[in-house]
């Protein structure tokens, strides 16, 4: 069933968009038969979790951390992950820098923005990420590398309500490339779309999709 999930999503997908397949929860069988059809990006959200499979699973697999991360718990993934979605302050990317230092890395992230009308969602606003995009302190941090944004719609059946809110954030991308990032090519990924939105997400400049459920099954 998984091997065919994914082909039917990624007939959805135009080729340049990448899939991130959300196996938290699942257990390695399963992520297991995703990776034998080919899958070798998965997304989790908890920290013990992501390790654990990092440990169990073959060495190739790109581990992306898309939930949100407490900043005592860097440490545990900074060793292999290769994306952090989640970047929602100032004091969690100074950690994620002082970490990737210590391993001798480059950290690849995203900057979350707040774009759901939930107030349990997190992310910066526009005003606060530029505001921190041009302070001193935000250009010494030299051990992470910014490939763009990321966010989570509203939960909700109203279609219009999640395309208006993919909508800002394509236009908070268009903004920070611009005015902060014309000269980084790294910085061009719009993380936006899960199970329920992806294909609303893609029409509205989505580069990297974040499906769990309709690859897995649903969760418990
Ligand atoms: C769980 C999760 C997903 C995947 O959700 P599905 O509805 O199962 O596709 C995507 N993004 C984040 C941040 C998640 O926590």
């Amino acid at each position: 069933m998984i091997k065919e999930n994914l082909e039917k999503i990624k007939q959805n997908l135009p080729p340049e968009v990448k899939l991130v397949a959300v196996s938290k929860t699942k257990p390695n069988e399963l992520l297991m038969e995703a990776y034998e059809a080919g899958q070798r990006i998965f997304g989790e959200n908890r920290v013990p979790e992501l390790t654990q499979k990092h440990e169990d699973l073959p060495k190739d697999i790109e581990w992306h951390m898309i939930g949100h991360l407490q900043r005592n718990k860097v440490k545990y993934i900074a060793p292999f992950v290769s994306l952090i979605h989640g970047v929602d302050s100032f004091r969690l990317l100074k950690e994620i820098n002082k970490e990737a230092k210590k391993n001798n890395r480059i950290q690849n992230v995203l900057l979350q923005f707040h774009i759901a009308q939930e107030s349990t969602k997190f992310g910066f606003d526009l005003t606060e990420a530029k505001e921190m995009i041009q302070s001193e302190d935000f250009q010494e941090l030299e051990n992470i590398n910014y490939l763009g944004v990321m966010g989570m719609a509203t939960f909700t059946e109203n279609q219009d309500q999640v395309r208006k809110e993919f909508k800002s954030l394509k236009g908070i991308f268009d903004q920070l490339k611009t005015d902060f990032f014309s000269d980084h090519a790294d910085f061009k990924e719009i993380s936006m779309g899960m199970s329920g939105d992806y294909k609303i997400a893609i029409e509205e400049g989505s580069t990297m999709v974040r499906v769990g459920s309709s690859i897995f099954g649903s969760r418990n």
